[in-house]
């Protein structure tokens, strides 16, 4: 049995006279991320997208396993193909929805006639419809207020599709529409969740991760790769930029007040981000922090990281709890690689006692005792880029 799946755009419907671009840049998207499935035809018609495979053994599955993490899709199906006449559809509908009515109880038909030339009209298509059901799943009952499943037949104007209820897509917005960011990525829970909430929000990433061999591993920074490979399914190919941070720490750690050095250390991240972020085209800097979580995200405390950069921060987890941040972890799949043990250069480095409310000059007093412009120049020369997808 030929099968398709029809998407139905979110928050896409409202965007009036840019709708159109916003859908071009989401079937882009689509595309990208079943790619490497094989051949489809994507077409765009009656406020929805269709994708049809053009090979036999198209692995369905994983094509709709993918499409429900395009950003932008409200829900979307997956419906078997009939042609537009009710004799096939009649002979496909029991077989195609088995699984479904087998396990369920009550059920309705709801028939969408975009074309209004088809022979029969909406009502009699569920009535038909219905009791061929009825007939080859004797134990059904028609519920049409509360049904468990909901059967559609659409008659468009190339076939007619039947399918059951529809999945949820991953809503938000396609990426690419909102702009461009670079997140400040660790190996920890928080950054990859931020980094997931801002391409929900149809915002392009490149990511920029500072290592400081030896003290943290290559594992570490593998670790950092698998993340935004999982981020990735969601967000899109991302731009992957390692800098080299071990020099800048040691000579914090030698150099500046114990009780200072985390600050100073995201500050020269933020300087150091800012300076990579401009060079990438991004127009805003995004971390994971969130209100009180740690001394150095006290309310004090990031105002004086802020300063450090005269781009917009985005911060997207800044009101929620840890509990809320691992349970979305969990949902989108970084969590289980984020509680891996390797080290991570600001764990390496954390000071026993650090300023929760830190004054912005003692900061800048302490981030100038060492060469920060020197050191910060030769660690934007050793960059490395990747793509990670
Ligand atoms: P995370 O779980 O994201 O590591 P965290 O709660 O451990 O966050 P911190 O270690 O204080 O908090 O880091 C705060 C934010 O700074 C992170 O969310 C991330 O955006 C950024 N950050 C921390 N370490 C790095 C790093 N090595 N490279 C790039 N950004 C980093
Ligand atoms: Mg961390």
């Amino acid at each position: 049995m030929r099968e398709i799946i029809l998407i139905k755009n979110g928050e896409l419907a409202l965007k009036g006279l840019n709708r159109h671009t916003f859908e071009d840049v989401m079937i882009k998207n689509i595309k990208m991320s079943i790619k490497s499935l094989g051949q489809v035809k994507i077409t765009k018609a009656q406020s929805t997208i269709m994708v049809e495979p053009q090979c036999e053994d198209y692995d369905m599955d994983e094509a709709a396993k993918r499409i429900g993490k395009v950003f932008g899709i409200a829900a979307f199906s997956r419906a078997c193909v009939a042609e537009k006449n009710m004799d096939d559809i009649l002979a496909k509908a029991p077989d195609y929805l088995k699984e479904q009515l087998e396990s369920a109880n009550t059920f309705k038909v709801v028939a969408k006639r975009s074309d209004k030339a088809f022979e029969y009209k909406s009502p009699d298509i569920c009535c038909m419809t219905g009791e061929a059901l009825l007939n080859a799943y004797p134990h059904l009952t028609v519920d049409v207020h509360n049904p468990e499943v909901t059967v559609m037949v659409e008659i468009r104007d190339y076939g007619a599709y039947i399918h059951a209820d529809q999945l949820p897509g991953a809503g938000g917005m396609p990426v690419g529409t909102g702009g461009k960011a670079a997140i400040l990525i660790s190996g920890g829970i928080d950054s990859p969740v931020a980094a997931y909430m801002m391409a929900k929000r149809g915002v392009e990433l490149t990511a920029i991760h500072f290592a400081s061999p030896p003290y943290t591993s290559e594992r570490a920074e593998q670790k950092v790769k698998d993340l935004l490979s999982i981020v990735a399914q969601y967000a899109g190919p991302i731009n992957f930029i390692y800098v080299p941070f071990t020099e800048i720490q040691e000579q914090i750690a030698r150099n500046c007040p114990d009780d200072l050095t985390t600050l100073v250390m995201r500050r020269y991240m933020m300087k150091l981000a800012t300076a990579i972020a401009k060079n990438k085209g991004c127009d805003a800097l995004i971390t994971g922090e969130s209100i009180g979580q740690v001394a150095s995200q006290t309310m004090k405390a990031l105002a004086v990281t802020d300063a450090a950069t005269d781009m917009p921060v985005f911060r997207p987890l800044i009101g929620m709890d840890k509990d809320e941040i691992i349970a979305i972890a969990r949902k989108i799949g970084t969590f289980e690689t984020s509680v891996l043990p390797f080290e991570d250069c600001c764990t390496v480095f954390t000071p026993k006692h650090p300023r929760t409310r830190p004054k912005l000059e003692a900061v800048e007093t302490a981030e100038n005792m060492i060469d920060g412009v020197a050191l910060s120049e030769v660690a934007i020369q050793n960059v490395k880029y990747e793509r990670i997808i």
